[in-house]
């Protein structure tokens, strides 16, 4: 070895010494301190949470851990339209909302709180209340005697539900008083009237009965069927029949709106009048059930009405013998009888029909149409 290579002895650098500490320190560091840096613990609702480190609100609101949620989008009463739609739930500190971006701290204590629902718009509806119909006095026979006069309301209602939130009335109703008679009660005279038909298998049968024993009928026709069955139809009105208007569909009258109203009243009295030949001047509602809209629109199409005094209820198929029995002994002067050649099996009906009128003739009974009943009257 050469004495002028002098190999000088090796010499520590003082930036790596300070590397290699700072080493050491950061790796001590790290065991003691990271854990406590990387989860943040906090109570929510009461229960203890462990949260990543730097947690916002918004991490502890988007990840359900919250008992609160969300409001809903509601109907005007409340109902949901659609459920998580509203306000969405909040997030408290000391009572103070948080905003997503808020951080959180170790120790806090927060509370949830339930979005508030979102209610849908509303909208205001002006609509008529039909004037109600009081009826005076009693018996088939029914003239309008003042029409009344309809009410107005203003609802308030949802924008999407439409259901009713508020009503407020703003002009009431005045009635339309119907006055209910009967006619003379001296003379022995009834009225036997038919409805539902035509009725294939069914009306020709009762106008044999009738025909064979001289005696003329009032028969309330529905207009589809008065269509359907026009030559039976025809064979009434030729039999010399008086010919009634029941509607075109046999449809609750007091429950229907204006356009059904019309198509009821008016298409089932065209529909008869084409079928037979003859403008009915008598109406009789389906199951006698009558608004004031409907009995406007009776009147204007200048037909009477008219209910029934003695009712059998046959279509609840009685057997004939107690259908007979309860005709004849509930028949005053006068009396309106109510017998259906239609809406299903009148086969008791037609058989307690020489009965009816047998025993009536024999209590002295003459038989006429509602137009001579009518005139009875005066
Ligand atoms: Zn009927």
């Amino acid at each position: 070895m050469s004495p002028h290579h002098i190999t000088p002895a090796p010499r520590r650098d003082p930036s790596r010494r300070g590397a290699a500490v700072a080493f050491v320190v950061a790796t001590t560091l790290m065991m003691a301190v990271v854990p406590a840096l990387s989860a943040l613990d906090v109570t929510i609702d009461g229960r203890k949470t462990r949260l990543p480190a730097g947690a916002t609100a918004d991490s502890v609101m988007s990840e359900g851990i919250m008992v609160a949620t969300a409001g809903d989008f509601v109907d005007v009463t409340g109902e949901p339209l659609i459920k998580g739609a509203g306000d969405p739930a909040e997030l408290l500190r000391d009572g103070t909302r948080l905003r997503a971006q808020d951080r959180l701290f170790e120790g806090d204590e927060l509370t949830s709180q339930n979005g508030a629902d979102i209610v849908e718009d509303t909208s205001v509806l002006t609509t008529t209340i039909p004037a109600p119909v009081q009826y005076e006095g009693e018996g088939p026979l029914e003239e309008v005697e003042t029409t009344g006069t309809p009410g107005v309301e203003k609802r308030v209602v949802g924008a999407i539900s439409r259901k009713t939130l508020s009503t407020r009335i703003v002009r009431q109703p005045s009635p339309m008083v119907v006055r209910r008679s009967s006619p003379r009660r001296t003379d022995k005279v009834v009225a036997l009237t038919f409805d539902d038909g035509p009725w294939p298998g069914q009306t020709e049968l009762i106008l044999e009965i009738l025909e064979k024993e001289d005696i003329k009928a009032t028969f309330f026709m529905i207009g589809m069927w008065a269509k359907k069955y026009p030559a039976i139809a025809r064979k009434v009105a030729e039999a010399g029949h008086q010919i009634g208007n029941h509607s075109y569909s046999h449809r609750n009258l007091a429950a229907a709106r204006n356009g059904t109203l019309e198509r009821e009243i008016s298409f089932g009295q065209k529909a008869v009048r084409r079928a037979t030949g003859v403008n009915p001047t008598w109406f009789r509602a389906p199951g006698g059930n009558m608004s004031s809209t409907a009995a406007k629109e009776v009147r204007a199409a200048g037909l009477r009405i008219v209910t029934w005094s003695v009712d059998p209820q046959d279509w609840r198929k009685p057997k004939p013998g107690p259908l007979a029995r309860k005709v004849i002994r509930e028949v005053e002067p006068g009396s309106v009888i109510l017998l259906h050649d239609g809406g299903g099996d009148r086969s008791a009906t037609i058989r307690a029909l020489p009965w009816i009128i047998h025993n009536l003739q024999r209590e002295g009974y003459d038989f006429v149409t509602l137009d001579e009943l009518r005139k009875k009257q005066k």
